[in-house]
């Protein structure tokens, strides 16, 4: 449905976007995972023609968007990071402005607000300011009003930022709605729990995707061995290993040390190196990678 191909943006001396390519399909939730500044904004402001970009091109549907932008507007809901409502104006009035926004006439606002109501279960406070709704219902309300003119492609800029995790957890319930009636939704995240919800996920960092493909995929994909090591003193465990030159190897997970034998020595030569340390360990155990493991690897291969 979109096809995004090799774009580039810079703001001056900051390469914000580096050559992104990618696909989004009908029905597909698409995360777009990466930590703060890795180009997220930046690549979804271009898709919904806010930004231009250096170079690339984007088609919806086969029309290329950057040159036609009434069509990428009429076809595609953006919700920004910072979505705008207006606080005085209650939920009805903002679901009719945005409608009207959208050149809808009378009788297709009534039904779209309407199903947008049954959808949102926004429709006991209709008559509530946008101002006096909690985070959750502001981020509804927010996603109701970029449905009001039905578009075939959602694109959401962190919209769970700020939002407790049962409204969370409700909010995805929604796109998995909307994705099960064939709408296309692209959803940056900076939340590597989110990725669980998504199709695919595209792990972003410095402007460039490191990684494309279904969850379960992506952390089957690293091919070093992992492993998990506690220790009662894990600080300064994690210490000794930094300072005996295994910064590419080793994690600190809080509770546990994560061990990545990118050099394929295996488990019983791992434990003789572990026993030149100082630290005492509990245990080490064979484990399999998280999402959080396989970003953190590549996170790691951008910065060498
Ligand atoms: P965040 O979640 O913090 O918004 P992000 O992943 O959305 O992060 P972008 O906002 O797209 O990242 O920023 C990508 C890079 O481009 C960052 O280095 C940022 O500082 C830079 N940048 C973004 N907007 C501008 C701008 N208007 N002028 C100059 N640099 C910018």
């Amino acid at each position: 449905m979109l096809q995004v191909e090799n774009i580039s943006k810079s703001y001056l001396d900051v390469n914000a976007l580096r050559g992104v390519s990618f696909e989004l399909n009908k029905g597909e939730i698409l995360g777009l995972i990466g930590p703060d500044g890795a180009g997220k904004t930046t690549l979804l402001r271009i898709i919904v023609t806010l930004l231009k970009p250096n170079s690339g091109s984007i088609f919806l549907n086969d029309s290329n968007i950057i040159q036609n932008r009434t069509l990428a507007r009429t076809q595609m809901g953006y919700m920004p990071e910072r979505f705008s409502l207006y606080q005085d104006l209650t939920i009805q009035e903002n679901l009719i402005f945005f409608g009207e926004l959208f050149g809808l006439e009378p009788e297709a606002i009534h039904n779209n607000m309407e199903k947008l109501y049954a959808f949102s279960n926004l429709k006991p406070f209709y008559n509530r300011k946008a101002g006096a709704l909690s985070g959750g219902m502001k981020q509804k309300l927010a996603l109701s009003c970029m449905l009001m003119h039905e578009p075939k492609v959602l694109i959401l800029d962190e919209p769970s930022t700020g939002v407790d995790p049962v409204s969370r957890h409700e909010f995805w319930k929604l796109l998995h709605l909307l994705a099960t009636e064939g709408t296309a939704i692209l959803v940056s995240t900076p939340y590597l729990e989110e990725a669980q919800e998504c199709d695919r996920v595209a792990l972003i960092n410095n402007g460039q995707f490191m990684a494309l493909g279904k969850p379960d995929e992506l952390t089957q994909q690293l091919e070093a061995e992992l492993f998990e090591i506690t220790s009662p003193t894990i600080t300064s465990l994690y210490e000794e290993f930094i300072a005996a030159d295994y910064r590419n190897n080793i994690e600190l997970f809080g509770y546990a040390l994560h061990y990545s034998d990118l050099e394929k020595i295996g488990l019983k030569q791992i434990q003789q190196n572990i026993k030149k340390m100082k630290s005492p360990i509990e245990s080490i155990k064979k484990i399999s990678p998280s999402l959080e493991d396989v970003f953190l690897h590549y996170l790691k291969g951008t910065h060498e």
